[in-house]
């Protein structure tokens, strides 16, 4: 059987890069996914709306009768904009979905699993919220606050026997980052990508896919409140 035999998942920003390769291996992995996206997946969501998140967690209860896992993965990037460059409106926009849509699928997830027993939340963060230079301003704060809500998450819902982890990744590529390799490509500077870390590459979402595989299994089931680095080494280079 799979890791995830049995498991149902919701994923969200899954039509394309991360999401859509870790909906890819927890099928293969056993798990019935609910896969949503604001295109390109099964289910049209927006992440960062509240009504949107309820429904996507009473999908899981009414089709499936539970939930054990949430893979809140959505984001965007706003690209690496200086602070001058940067409105209000853009950081409402960007802490809407990658730091308030977070909050939401812990606290519409956390009911349903804590009805049936536990399960497992999982966050995308990102290098940048933990140092300067991998995103832009508001990028790097929504990031950084990610990983301070996942603390507190794991810690509040621990007695549930709700894990709640982060995953911050490196350079991947996806269509997040395709105007950079794009660039990169264009110019004769693909190399350059290498060398930004120790590995002398970039990552592929699939080995981000494997790390939010093994948070949302029982292989992680000491793991809590953590934010698991999958970077090839780029933050301590
Ligand atoms: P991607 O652009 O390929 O995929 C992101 C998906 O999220 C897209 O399909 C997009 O439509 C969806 N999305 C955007 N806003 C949404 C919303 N409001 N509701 C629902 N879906 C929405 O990029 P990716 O790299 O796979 O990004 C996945 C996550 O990984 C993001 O949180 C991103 O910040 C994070 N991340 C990526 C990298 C990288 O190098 N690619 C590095 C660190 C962190």
């Amino acid at each position: 059987p799979g890791r995830l035999q049995g498991k149902t998942i919701i994923v969200t920003g899954a039509g394309s890069g991360i999401g859509q390769a870790s909906v890819e291996l927890f099928r293969r992995e056993g798990a019935t996914v609910i896969a949503a996206d604001l295109k390109g997946a099964d289910h049209v969501a927006d992440a960062g709306n509240e009504h949107d998140v309820v429904r996507l967690v009473e999908m899981a209860r009414e089709e499936h009768g539970a939930l054990h896992a949430f893979f809140a993965n959505a984001g965007i990037s706003g690209g690496l904009a200086s602070i001058f460059e940067q409105s209000p409106d853009d950081w409402q926009e960007i802490l809407r979905v990658n730091l308030i849509g977070p909050f939401l699928a812990i606290k519409h997830a956390a009911p349903l699993m804590k009805e049936r027993g536990g399960g497992s939340i999982i966050c995308t963060a990102s290098v940048a919220g933990l140092r300067a230079g991998a995103g832009g301003p508001a990028y790097s704060a929504s990031k950084a606050g990610v990983i301070n809500l996942v603390e507190v998450a794991a810690t509040q819902l621990a007695g549930a026997n709700i894990r709640v982890n982060a995953i911050c990744p490196g350079l991947i590529e996806t269509g997040m980052t395709k105007p950079f390799y794009d660039w990169a490509r264009a110019s004769g500077k693909e190399s350059r990508l290498g060398s930004l870390n120790p590995l002398k590459r970039g990552g592929e979402p699939e080995e981000i896919a494997r790390a939010a595989l093994f948070l949302a299994s029982d292989d992680s089931s000491y793991v809590n409140g953590h934010a698991l680095v999958v970077d090839g080494g780029l933050s301590v280079s």
